[in-house]
């Protein structure tokens, strides 16, 4: 189906985006990627009067090191991190990055443009709340810092006010002896997964010195598991503290049955994906070289 009639607007810079969206009003809607707004558009689910397009303002497609931390513009796209070298340096994003759907959605969608739809499906939030995350929310008057946590609010809903968007993404690199994995459960490439789960842990030795769990698609928002991250935390991890964080995980998710499985299905799966990816980190923490993919049913 063919989208709304609507006005396209053509911003040059990110000030002048954020003077459109003020200047329109709430008909009008950002345009990055286009992948998710795009769909919705066609399936007029959304149906804009304005769209206000970021694609042609420069210097808003970056991915720099700067002060121990990452810092991506706002219309990286998913593609650009998965094949950069210095976003590999925190491995998880790599995993993300490449696990996105399909080339051509990766060749489009932005991380901004992923952050800011908010959606319980999508692998950016998952990932980066493992991560200290924050996201610069550029307004009218002033830039504001949002930590990930809480910018995100609820499903499809964010912190940003209507003439607001997000700038960039900055991620603090983690600590020497970190490691940390994102594994997703999907039935084919191009379709969001059915669970996913994102662990990043700081080991010493054979101790788990600290870790984040969070868990995907099995809850409005990505989920924190904090019993599985307390199975964990000051613990050598055996089978028995694998065991007990798979099942505190399971526990700590709240998913809905669907085309995609069962409110079970989806319980026993995740739990598996978080034992999975704690091995991983593990490993990478301990400095080992480890390739993960996503599970295709
Ligand atoms: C077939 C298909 C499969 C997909 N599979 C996955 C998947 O497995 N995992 C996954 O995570 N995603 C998946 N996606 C979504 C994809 O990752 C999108 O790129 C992402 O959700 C939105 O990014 P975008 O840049 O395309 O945003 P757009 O679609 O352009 O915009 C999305 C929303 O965010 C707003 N917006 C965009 N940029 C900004 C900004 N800088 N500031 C404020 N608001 C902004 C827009 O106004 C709109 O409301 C899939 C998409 C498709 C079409």
């Amino acid at each position: 189906m063919y989208p709304r009639a609507f006005h396209y607007h053509r911003a040059s810079s990110l000030k002048e985006a954020v003077a459109m969206l003020s200047q329109l009003g709430d008909d009008a809607k950002l345009l990055a990627g286009g992948q998710s707004l795009i769909p919705l558009m066609k399936l007029r689910f959304a149906n804009p009067q304005h769209l206000v397009d970021l694609n042609f303002v420069p210097g808003t497609s970056y991915i720099k090191e700067e002060g121990g931390a990452l810092r991506f513009g706002a219309l990286t796209r998913h593609a650009e991190i998965e094949n950069s070298a210095t976003a590999a340096k925190i491995p998880i994003l790599h995993d993300c990055a490449a696990g996105i759907a399909d080339v051509q959605v990766r060749n489009r969608g932005t991380i901004g443009g992923s952050l800011a739809e908010a959606d319980p499906s999508g692998d950016w939030a998952v990932v980066l709340m493992t991560l200290s995350t924050e996201v610069c929310c550029l307004g009218a008057k002033k830039t504001r810092t949002v930590p990930l946590s809480d910018f995100i609010k609820d499903a499809y809903t964010t912190a940003l006010a209507h003439d607001e968007l997000v700038s960039e993404v900055v991620v603090k690199a983690p600590p020497k002896g970190s490691g940390g994995a994102y594994i997703a459960f999907k039935r084919s490439a191009p379709v969001y997964p059915t669970a996913s789960a994102a662990v990043q842990l700081i080991m010493d030795g054979d101790v788990c010195k600290d870790v984040v769990i969070a868990l995907g698609c099995v809850g409005l928002t990505a989920i924190k598991a904090k019993d599985a991250e307390a199975a964990l935390r000051g613990q050598r991890i055996t089978d028995k503290a694998l065991s007990a964080a798979m099942e505190a995980a399971r526990a700590a998710a709240d998913p809905q049955s669907d085309m995609r499985g069962s409110t079970d299905y989806k319980r026993a799966l995740v739990g598996a994906l978080v034992k999975r990816a704690i091995e991983v980190a593990m490993r990478r923490a301990h400095g080992e070289q480890v390739e993960v993919g996503h599970i295709y049913a």
